[in-house]
This record gives structure tokens, sequence and C-alpha cells, in this order.
């Protein structure tokens, strides 16, 4: 059986790492990968590859930096001929970025089966270029490999289960990887030594924070503030970086350079909240048994919310810094089959073969 994987962002190097594993058992699969460049620096790709044991691309495109139209056409136009010299039993898909939304629909113009992990989420905005990726790929998908029943319920209200589709819940891949890797840890360059301080590790990069000039200065006045009592440290995105320099919006924190898995790991473990609008570090948060407080306005994840290991509080200066406070001397039960325990991969390849 041929798979053709269809990555280029961060999160979906991360997510691959479980599941091209789990190929790995199987001598009938061959898998090949196309990166297809949305996320090029060396510490935003390279690093994950060599980390994480992740197969190197069989196929490399440049599409990074151009606009969401020119950068998922020009993924179209390539991954259709990758496709038609490679000849896929199926194409695999993960996540909601540009790179998910061009593999999916280069495959289905084609007749290629699509897979899609990280099915069925929804956070209901539309203005968020996710949201259109997520939606659009589930409709052209064969199989839907959900991380939660939250996402299976999702498109039991849109209709998918009278669709000739499969959809399992398969857990959450990305719980597979943290416990795989669980052990190793790498310090990473930058971090200040200070051990009086209790740690926050923070991520920032969602359009609808760097893009929208207000918010985006609100986040970084409260990270500001906070670094007076506790020790922030953001591994800064380079599209926020770009935005903040382009504001020229003051920021003080142990602002770092975006960080490998393992780093991400250490830092992970040291720390005693978690202060991010990502949508994997939500999780990891909790795979660690660390409060999350997210800056957006909604969540795809929102078991997180209801068990109370995560708060949604947007952009405000005050929202942000109340419930970091509240949030570090909460008592949270984390549970460990909220996204399947660690074996999503096995159940998604073994969708795929039966
Ligand atoms: N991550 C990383 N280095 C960083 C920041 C994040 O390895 O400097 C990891 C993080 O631990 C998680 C994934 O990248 O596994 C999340 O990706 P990101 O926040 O870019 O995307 P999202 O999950 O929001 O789609």
């Amino acid at each position: 059986m041929k798979i053709l994987t269809v990555l280029g962002a961060r999160p979906q190097f991360i997510k691959a790492a479980a599941v091209s594993r789990e190929f790995r058992q199987y001598p009938f699969i061959k898998e090949s990968i196309v990166h297809t460049g949305q996320h090029y620096d060396t510490n935003m790709s390279d690093i994950f590859f060599r980390q994480m044991e992740i197969p190197y691309p069989d196929h490399r495109l440049e599409t990074g930096g151009l606009s969401q139209g020119a950068m998922t056409g020009r993924m179209l136009e390539n991954i259709e001929k990758i496709i038609n010299s490679e000849n896929p039993d199926k194409v695999m898909v993960y996540g909601d970025t540009n790179s998910t939304l061009a593999g999916a629909l280069a495959a289905v113009k084609l007749h290629v089966p699509v897979v899609h992990v990280e099915a069925g989420l929804r956070s209901f905005n539309m203005a968020m270029p996710e949201e259109v990726n997520r939606i659009l790929t589930d409709q052209v998908s064969s199989l839907l490999c959900c991380p939660t029943e939250t996402a299976i319920k999702n498109l039991k209200n849109e209709g998918f289960f009278t669709k000739d589709v499969k959809i399992v819940n398969t857990g959450d891949v990305m719980q597979d990887v943290a416990y795989y890797f669980a052990d190793k840890s790498v310090k990473p360059e930058g971090l200040f030594a200070n051990k009086s301080q209790k740690i926050i590790l923070c991520t920032l990069h969602r359009a609808e924070n760097t893009n929208d000039e207000k918010r985006l200065e609100n986040i970084c006045n409260a990270i500001s503030q906070l670094s007076e009592r506790y020790h922030v440290v953001l591994p800064l995105h380079p599209r926020t970086q770009k935005a903040i320099e382009k504001a020229k919006i003051k920021l003080n924190a142990n602002i770092i350079k975006p960080v490998g898995y393992f780093e991400m790991l250490y830092l992970l473990k040291a720390a005693s909240l978690v202060l991010t609008d990502s949508g994997g570090l939500q999780k990891e948060a909790y795979f660690f048994s660390k409060p999350c407080v997210t800056m957006r306005d909604q969540t795809e994840w929102t078991e997180l919310i209801d068990q109370q290991a995560n708060v949604l509080v947007g952009a405000g200066v005050d929202s942000i810094i109340t419930e970091v406070n509240s949030m570090l001397t909460k008592d949270i039960a984390y549970n460990k089959d909220t996204y399947g325990g660690g074996s999503a991969a096995r159940w998604v390849v073994e969708s795929i073969v039966k």
C-alpha cells in the first residue's frame, strides 16, 4: 500500500512523527512524504525531522512566505504532479493548514482517497484560515480520524454520518508523541537562569492576534506585566516577531528563537503554567499536567475548558493577568484518557489498513 503524506507546517511534522513511526511497523506500507515548504526555517522545520526521526521528505516544494491564495495554488499544482507520478493508494493530511487543504484537494480531484488526521475540529469562527481549511478538508476526505468525542459530535451535527465516509475516534496523535519522547529534553539556548520565579511558557502566533495591532499590543502589554512577577519564556514565532517590529510594540520577556520539540519538552516540564494561542500547546500543557490560559475567543479543544484545565481569555490585558494568577493556584484533575491515552497512531493506521 502506497501512502503519500503531505506536510508543511510545524504542528504537522510533530503529528506525523507518531503516524510515520507506526507505518514503519507494517512491511507492506510504503510512505512517501511531500514537504510543501510552508514552514522552512531550520528551527521551524528541519529540527523536527532530525529530533523526531521523521523520514527525510521525498519531495520538497517552495511555497513559504506567499499569500494564502498563491501558497495554496502553488501547492495544489505541484502536489497534483507528484500524485500523478507517485500514484499513491491514499493521501494523508494533518490538521488545518494550507498544506492540508492543498493535499486534500489535489488528491480528491484525482480520485485518490484522502485520510484526514485531526478531523472534525471546529472553532465556529470562519474568520480563521484554519477553520476554512479544516471544514473543506473534512468535506473531501474518505477517512476522518477524529481526536476527540467533540470532533465526532461536530461531524454528526454536520450530517457526516449519513455520507459514504469512514469516521473513527482514534484519539489524538499529539499525545502519542508527547508520551513517546517524554524523557527527552534539551535546555533551550537563551533561557535565563532564574530559580526563584515560576516559569510561564508562552507562545503567540495566531493570525487573529498577530494581524490585529490592538490585540497584539494588549497581549504584549500583559506579557510584559506578567514578566515583572514570573519568568515568562517566549519562543517567538517569526510571524509574530515581524508584526511586533512593524508596529513597534514593546515586549518584555525572556524571548528566545523558536525551538525544537525536545526544547519544548524541557520548557513544558519546567513551567508552572502555559500561556498560548496555539492549538497543540493547549493539549501538551494538559499532557504534562500544567494549567493553560488561552489567548483566543474560541478553542477547538473544548474538553479542556469543560474540565477547567484551560481558560479562554481573549486578548484583554486584565483578563490575561487575572486568569494567569488564578490558574496558577487551581487544583486540576488531569485525565490521561481524555485524548485516547497515547495510542492514536495505531488506531489511525489500523483504520487505514482495514
Ligand atoms: N512548538 C515547538 N517549538 C516552538 C513552539 C511550538 O516545537 O518554538 C511545538 C509545540 O510544542 C506543539 C506544536 O509546535 O507541539 C504546536 O504548533 P503551533 O503552535 O505552531 O501550531 P498550532 O498547534 O497552533 O496549529
